[in-house]
């Protein structure tokens, strides 16, 4: 803007100036003319009453004395054209001059003139004639310079003048143009006054002012829009990346940070402004191919383990314009889900193997019997044979079932008030018979202590524990009850002399189907969930479950509520 309002100034100053001075000149020439036309017509009028008065004799003398000190071309003419005398020329050597126009005109209305160029141009010459009395006509002629000559001359004068004035302009366009910008530069786009500007500025600014404040709404919304989104995502347990056409990291949660394990606010104060490579976070194929799929617009999934945990990545395409793609890509730890689908995969084909034990002992014995090779003294035994396994059978189904119940939380939901000493005593007391064919004591200690809870689930819960204790003791072995308050929280504690359980398998024994001695506990009637019968029995009563065990010395187990 400046440089245009600075050229058009000197543009229009160049073009004044020309038109200016053509103008001028022209003006001058023309005023010139009138001066020269005026001095030639009173020089003719001298002549003429000098002529008249002493005719040829007044030319002779001007001859005499050169050419009478004037600079114009005197001429006298006869009324048939002849030159009779001539100032400047001998008059034998000039042609007629009676079809000169300012002569003929003379001739017949007392007075002409007439201009002629001459062959170049550059001079013209005026005539002006006057019949005299006797017919003859006197003519005076001045020759001046053409006004395109009088121009040319002045040409270089007038490149002078122009350069000087073009430089001068130029200068006072500059500081003209400072002068016009200056206000328009100093804007503050912060504090718009439309009354402070020029008048023909005031609608834009006022425009720009609407503008700004409508800007400032929409920003406002934004951001609001913006926080909105970015609570939402920080706090998703899932990571969330948003990437752009070529890859790079346009947004992110907390989350993925922390799966990825990569710290991207680094980058960001580096100034990197999140341009990090989405390549960066995770550099395994899967990774890579999930984003890449995307990116070409399709949908994509992808399993991924990291720091041994189990992610799905799931990336979707996001098109905003044809030119402008990208991806969202969203990860899930899927750990738990993995985990317990392999338990469940595992819990399957170990109830299966367990139920089909002793399924296959029912189906051995009974088909003996069928053949009648069984004497009949012995079918005592084997139908006591088929009574245990079927009783295995029996308890090995209830735990399942009573399992899946807790499982799926369909274990009975009304709690109640449960006086959890009288429902060990109780348990005790139905135990008693195996500890004493088992040859190991049992008593109980403690004094009625009030828990929230299901009495079955509560009952079945101590009866593991007392069956193991009294299952996995040595002869003589003792079994100790306790139920207390420690801290301010009821406790049971079931305390044995027996085997005791090896260190390597403490973390595992109250995992489905676990037994540390797998035959022992076959023999002895054990199923391998009476612990985690416990261990969800716990989780349901918000209890927790702690286990200290010495090889040989025995086992304590306490139920803390
Ligand atoms: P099971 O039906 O085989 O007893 P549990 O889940 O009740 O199954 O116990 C899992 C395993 O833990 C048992 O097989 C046994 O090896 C061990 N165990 C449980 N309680 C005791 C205990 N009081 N003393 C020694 N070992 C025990």
């Amino acid at each position: 803007m400046k440089r245009k309002i600075y050229w058009n100034m000197c543009l229009v100053a160049l073009f004044s100036m020309v038109v200016g001075t053509l103008i001028t000149t022209w003006l001058l020439c023309q005023d010139l003319q009138e001066q020269m036309r005026r001095d030639v017509a009173a020089e003719v009028r001298y002549l003429e009453a000098a002529v008249e008065l002493s005719g040829q004799e007044y030319l002779d003398q001007l001859s005499s004395q050169g050419d009478g000190g004037s600079i114009n071309r005197i001429t006298w003419i006869s009324p048939d054209g002849q030159v009779l005398y001539d100032s400047f020329a001998d008059r034998e050597s000039l042609e007629n001059h009676r079809n000169r126009p300012e002569i003929v005109d003379a001739l017949k209305t007392g007075r002409g003139e007439s201009v002629r160029l001459s062959d170049t141009l550059a001079e013209q010459t005026y005539y002006y004639a006057s019949r005299l009395e006797d017919g003859t006509a006197i003519r005076v002629a001045s020759t001046t310079s053409s006004g395109l000559a009088a121009m040319f001359h002045t040409i270089p004068l007038m490149i002078g003048m122009a350069v000087v004035i073009f430089g001068v302009t130029m200068m006072l366009a500059d500081i003209q143009t400072k002068r016009i910008v200056e206000p328009i530069n100093e804007l503050d786009p912060d504090a718009l006054q439309a009354e402070h500007v020029y008048d023909e500025l005031s609608p834009l600014v006022r425009r720009l002012e609407k503008q700004k404040e409508t800007i400032k709404e929409q920003m406002v919304t934004l951001r609001e829009k913006q926080e909105e989104f970015a609570a939402i995502t920080e706090n998703m347990q899932e990571g969330f990346i948003v990437v752009d056409s070529k890859a790079d990291v346009i947004s992110y949660n907390s989350s993925a940070v922390r799966i990825l394990g990569v710290d991207l606010s680094l980058d960001d104060e580096a100034g990197g402004n999140g341009a990090v490579n989405v390549i960066r976070l995770n550099r395994s194929s899967s990774f890579r191919q999930v984003v890449d799929e995307a990116l070409a617009g399709q949908r994509s999934q992808q399993n991924l383990d990291i720091n041994g945990r189990h992610y799905q990545i799931i990336a979707n395409p996001v098109v905003e314009a044809w030119d402008k793609r990208g991806a969202v890509v969203v990860i899930l730890d899927v750990t738990e889900q993995q985990n317990r689908e392999e338990l469940r995969r595992e819990f399957t084909a170990n109830v299966s193997h367990e139920l089909k034990t002793p399924l296959t002992s029912i189906s051995g014995y009974a088909e003996i019997m069928k053949s009648g090779l069984v004497q009949p003294e012995d079918m005592g035994r084997f139908s006591e044979k088929i009574y245990v396994e079927a009783q295995r059978l029996i308890t090995l189904v209830g735990d399942i079932i009573r399992l899946s119940q807790l499982d799926e939380g369909k274990a009975e939901t009304q709690k109640s008030a449960i006086d959890l000493y009288r429902a060990a005593s109780i348990v005790v007391d139905r135990i008693k018979d195996v500890a004493q064919k088992a040859k190991v004591s049992i008593d109980i200690e403690g004094q009625p202590t009030v828990v929230q809870g299901a009495e079955q689930i509560l009952e079945e819960m101590i009866f593991n524990l007392c069956d193991n204790a009294i299952k996995y003791n040595k002869p003589n072995g003792q079994v100790h009850v306790k139920v207390s308050v420690e801290n301010g929280h009821p406790v049971l504690k079931v305390a044995d002399t027996g085997i005791g359980i090896p260190a390597e398998d403490k973390e595992r024994i109250f995992e489905r189907f676990y037994r540390v001695d797998k035959s022992h506990s076959k023999q002895i009637g054990g199923t391998g969930l009476g612990l985690s019968i416990v261990k969800h029995g716990a989780i349901y009563h918000q209890a927790q479950v702690e286990m200290e065990s010495k090889l040989g010395a025995g086992t304590t187990i306490k139920i803390i509520f």
